[in-house]
């Protein structure tokens, strides 16, 4: 991703404030505000970028205009931006063969609170543009919600592998003419924002729980909350600290009994693999067998109910744009 105003905001080269850039065109200077969160407001608009900003002054007088480099023609208190950008990539690129061996920052840390700000109002903007698109589509026939989304698995390797019980296990996904998948998964938005954001808060693993409902005569698992939870770090300090992740058991009655208040109940888990695939490892594997064994204990009270994995992917290099690849998985019978 490109540098924004949030960056050099947090790299203090700018500051956020009212009429702080200007744009000259057709000799008419303007005035625009910055944003905590690097985004610049004028004309009653907010906009993302430099670039974003400086093209609608244009097209104000040009309206079909196409494109813009901002950071060629917008000054921040006299300043052409673009020298201010040069100044930022040099900087961090000091800093970045200075930091070595800091592997373990978070994400906010490194992020600074203007970018960090920026992105969260990015994936807002998304998740709310993806439930308005979501309620004024025509609902689709129930039978066919969340359908492809579980994940099933066959056969696990052994566990001596290179990477011993942190080696990750390919899931295979459900096909109604191969195996049908035995449940129906639904999550809402508000969830998948929960967990999405969990995850880009961290560079290493975060983990929560899901909270939702479970219709035994639709067979419809649908989760509602996604419940951020404490974890253990396991291993010495830095020894695999990215990848072994598990749950601080002393978090688990608060987030039951936050459930229990809403009628809800626990339908599943889900954390992080910040970078790296979204397969679960093979502790992935087994921690999930021990939940859903868990839950089936509980079916011998007469109120067993499936429980969903999920893994969630907020930096891999592989991601489309900000938000997470979000893998859902159960171990099959
Ligand atoms: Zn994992």
């Amino acid at each position: 991703r490109g540098v924004t105003l949030a960056h050099l905001i947090d790299a203090r080269l700018i500051a956020p404030g009212h009429g702080a850039v200007s744009t000259t065109y057709n000799d008419v200077v303007h005035h625009a505000d910055v944003l905590p969160d690097g985004y610049v407001a004028w004309d009653g608009r907010e906009f993302a970028s430099v670039s974003a900003f400086s093209l609608a002054v244009k097209r104000k007088t040009n309206p079909g205009r196409k494109a813009d480099d901002g950071w060629k023609c917008v000054s921040y208190m006299g300043t052409p931006l673009d020298r201010l950008k040069r100044r930022y990539e040099e900087e961090s690129k000091a800093g970045s063969s200075r930091g070595d061996g800091q592997e373990n920052l978070s994400a906010t840390e490194t992020m600074g609170p203007a970018v960090a700000a920026a992105a969260a109002r990015e994936i807002a903007a998304k998740t709310a543009a993806a439930k308005l698109r979501e309620e004024s589509r025509p609902k689709p026939p129930p039978r066919r919600r969340g359908v492809n989304r579980a994940l099933m698995m066959t056969a696990l390797p052994g566990a001596d592998g290179v990477n011993g019980d942190l080696q990750m296990v390919e899931c295979e996904v459900y096909d109604d003419d191969e195996r049908a998948q035995p449940w129906r998964l639904s999550a809402t938005p508000e969830a998948s924002f929960l967990m999405d954001f969990h995850s880009h808060l961290c560079r290493h693993e975060i983990i929560g729980f899901l909270g939702g409902t479970w219709d035994p005569r639709t067979k419809c698992l649908t989760v509602k909350r996604a419940l951020p939870a404490r974890r253990l770090v396991l291993g010495a300090p830095g020894e695999n600290a990215n990848v072994e992740v598990e749950l601080d058991p002393e978090s688990v009655p608060d987030i039951v009994e936050a459930l229990d208040r809403d009628g809800l109940r626990v339908v599943g888990w889900y954390h992080s693999h910040p970078v790296f695939s979204t397969h679960p490892s093979l502790r992935d594997i087994e921690n999930q067998s021990n939940y859903q064994r868990l839950f089936r204990d509980d079916e011998a009270k007469g109120g067993g109910t499936p429980f969903v994995g999920a893994i969630v992917g907020p930096y891999a290099t592989t991601n489309k744009d900000l938000s997470s690849d979000v893998r859902w998985f159960h171990v099959a019978p």
